[in-house]
C-alpha cells in the first residue's frame, strides 16, 4: 500500500470464481495508492466500528444481538459514496489498523479478538455459495464429504441435526470431514456427528473452523508487521505516518467538546447542583475534593478546569471559582501571582494563546497520578474499597455496583462508567461514554427530559 498526496484512486473488488464476496480475507496489503486523508479517515471509521463491537462484547451481548450490532455498526460507518470504494475502504482500513495496533502485545491482542470478532459476524451474514468460496480462497483442506458416503450417513446426521434444530440434510447440501479436535466448539455442544476420529461439519457450521484460521493467520500478520514497523517503517515514516499512526490507538473519536456549543453557559450559581447531580465520577471527585481542601494538584487543575471550560464556564467565573476556593489555603494574593496564569492559560489567554481542549475518557485513563494526586479515572486509578464508597455516594444500588466494580476489574473502565451513568439516571447510553463532557451533556439532557415529564403530566392531572 503506497501513501500519496495525489487523487490518484485506483479500485480494486474481491471476488473468488463466481461469487463476489463482501469479505476481505486482507491475506496481503492492497497494492493500491492511497490518498493521506483517506489513511487516517478510513482507519477512524474502521475503529468507531471496532470499539462499540468491544463494548457490545464486554457488555455480554448475545450472538444475535451482537450480529445485528455488528451489521447495523458497519452500515452506518463503513460506507463509501462511491460503490466500487467500499471494498477498498475496508481493505485500507483494516491494514491501517494493523499498523496501528502491531505495536504492543495489548494492542495486537484486542485487536486480533475484535477483528475475528467482526470477522465472525460478516461471515455469519454471508450465502453458502459464499461460504464455499471463501474456504477455497483459504485453502482449507477438509474433504468434502462424496454423495455415496453422505448416503450412508443420512440417517445418522439427519438425527443430529434434529436434536440441534438445524436445517436436515439434503443430497445436494455440503458436509465437511475435519479432525475432530479441531472444531472443539461444535464437539463440545454435540452439535456435530463424529466417527472415526472426523466430524461431519455442516456447510452452515463452517464458521467453527473458518474463524481459528483467519484468527491465527491474524495474528502471525500482526507479529511480522511489528517488525516491519520496529526495523522500518516507523523511522521511514517518522514525518509523515508515524504521528497519525501513534495517535490513532489513543484517539478520541466523538465530538468536540473544546467549547461549550451544545450546553450552553455553566453558572456559578448552579456549579454545586450540576456537579452533584450530572458530572462523571472522575470530575466530581475533583470538585469535591477541591471544595473540601481549597487545593488541587496540576494534573487535578488541568482535568477540571478543562472540563469546566468544555462545560461552559466563562472565564471570569472560572477565576472566580477558583480563586474562592484556593484562597482559603493559599491566600487571594498568592492566587493571583501563581495559579491565575494557568487558569487564562487553559482558556487560550496566556502563553501560545491556544485554546486548550477537554480530555476525553482515554486521555484521562492513560494518566498517571502520583501520591497526592486526585486526577484520573477513578474506575481505572481507585482501591475497590475507594470505587464502591464513591458510587454508593453517587446513589448507585447495590446491584448494580456489583457489576460495575466487575467491568472496573476487567478493565472496561469506560463501561464501568456508562452502567453508572445508566444506574444513576435509570436511561441507556447504547453509544458509551468516551468524554467526560459527553456524560455531562447527556445527563443534563436527561434530567431535563424528566424535568419536562414530570411538568407534563402534572399539567394533565390539573
Ligand atoms: Fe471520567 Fe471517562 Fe473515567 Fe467516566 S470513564 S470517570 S468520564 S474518565
Amino acid at each position: 500500500m503506497e501513501v500519496v498526496r495525489s487523487q490518484k484512486k485506483p479500485s480494486s473488488a474481491f471476488a473468488s470464481a463466481d461469487v463476489v464476496s463482501n469479505i476481505p480475507l486482507y491475506r496481503s496489503p492492497p497494492t493500491l495508492e492511497v490518498r493521506l486523508e483517506d489513511f487516517e479517515r478510513f482507519a477512524v471509521d474502521r475503529l468507531l466500528v471496532l470499539r462499540r463491537i468491544s463494548d457490545g462484547l464486554a457488555r455480554g451481548k448475545k450472538p444475535d444481538e451482537m450480529e445485528k450490532l455488528v451489521n447495523d455498526l458497519w452500515k452506518a460507518n463503513m460506507r463509501h459514496p462511491q460503490a466500487s470504494e467500499v471494498i477498498n475502504k475496508d481493505i485500507i482500513s483494516h491494514f491501517v489498523l494493523r499498523l496501528v495496533y502491531c505495536r504492543t502485545e495489548e494492542l495486537r491482542k484486542w485487536f486480533l479478538s475484535i477483528e475475528t470478532t467482526l470477522f465472525r459476524y460478516r461471515f455469519r451474514l454471508e450465502s453458502s455459495d459464499v461460504h464455499r468460496a471463501l474456504m477455497t480462497e483459504l485453502g482449507i483442506p477438509y474433504k468434502v464429504v462424496t454423495n455415496a458416503e453422505f448416503e450412508g450417513l443420512k440417517d445418522k446426521l439427519t438425527q443430529v441435526a434434529r436434536s440441534v434444530s438445524q436445517p436436515l440434510p439434503t443430497s445436494d447440501g455440503t458436509y465437511y470431514k475435519v479432525p475432530f479436535e479441531e472444531v472443539p466448539e461444535l464437539v463440545a455442544s454435540r452439535r456435530v456427528f463424529i466417527q472415526k476420529g472426523y466430524a461431519y461439519v455442516a456447510l452452515n457450521q463452517v464458521v467453527s473452523f473458518i474463524i481459528p484460521h483467519f484468527r491465527s493467520h491474524l495474528s502471525k500478520a500482526l507479529v511480522l508487521t511489528n517488525r516491519k514497523w520496529t526495523s522500518m517503517i516507523r523511522e521511514q515514516e517518522k514525518d509523515r505516518l508515524t504521528p497519525i499512526v501513534e495517535a490513532l490507538s489513543t484517539s478520541y473519536l466523538g465530538p468536540d467538546y473544546s467549547q461549550a456549543k451544545e450546553l450552553g453557559e455553566m453558572s456559578l450559581k448552579d456549579i454545586d447542583q450540576v456537579a452533584r447531580t450530572a458530572f462523571p465520577l472522575c470530575m466530581r471527585h475533583l470538585f469535591d475534593t477541591l471544595r473540601e481542601d481549597h487545593h488541587l494538584k496540576h494534573g487535578g487543575r488541568m482535568q477540571l478546569g478543562l472540563f469546566l471550560k468544555g462545560a461552559g464556564l466563562k472565564l471570569d467565573d472560572a477565576l472566580a471559582f477558583w480563586k474562592a476556593e484556593f484562597s482559603q489555603k493559599v491566600g487571594a494574593e498568592r492566587f493571583d501571582k501563581e495559579y491565575a496564569y494557568g487558569i487564562r492559560h487553559n482558556y487560550g489567554k496566556e502563553g501560545k494563546r491556544t485554546d486548550y481542549t477537554p480530555y476525553s475518557c482515554q486521555k484521562i485513563i492513560l494518566s498517571t497520578p502520583g501520591v497526592g494526586d486526585h486526577h484520573g479515572c477513578p474506575y481505572r486509578h481507585f482501591s475497590e474499597e475507594n470505587l464502591r464508597a464513591a458510587l454508593g455516594k453517587m446513589g448507585v444500588s447495590s446491584r448494580a455496583l456489583d457489576d460495575v466494580i466487575e467491568k472496573a476489574k476487567t478493565k472496561h473502565y469506560q463501561l464501568a462508567c456508562t452502567l453508572t451513568y445508566e444506574a444513576v439516571h435509570g436511561s441507556s447510553c447504547d453509544a458509551g461514554i468516551n468524554h467526560p463532557n459527553q456524560y455531562l451533556s447527556d445527563s443534563q439532557k436527561t434530567l431535563e427530559a424528566k424535568k419536562l415529564s414530570t411538568q407534563t403530566s402534572f399539567t394533565d392531572v390539573q
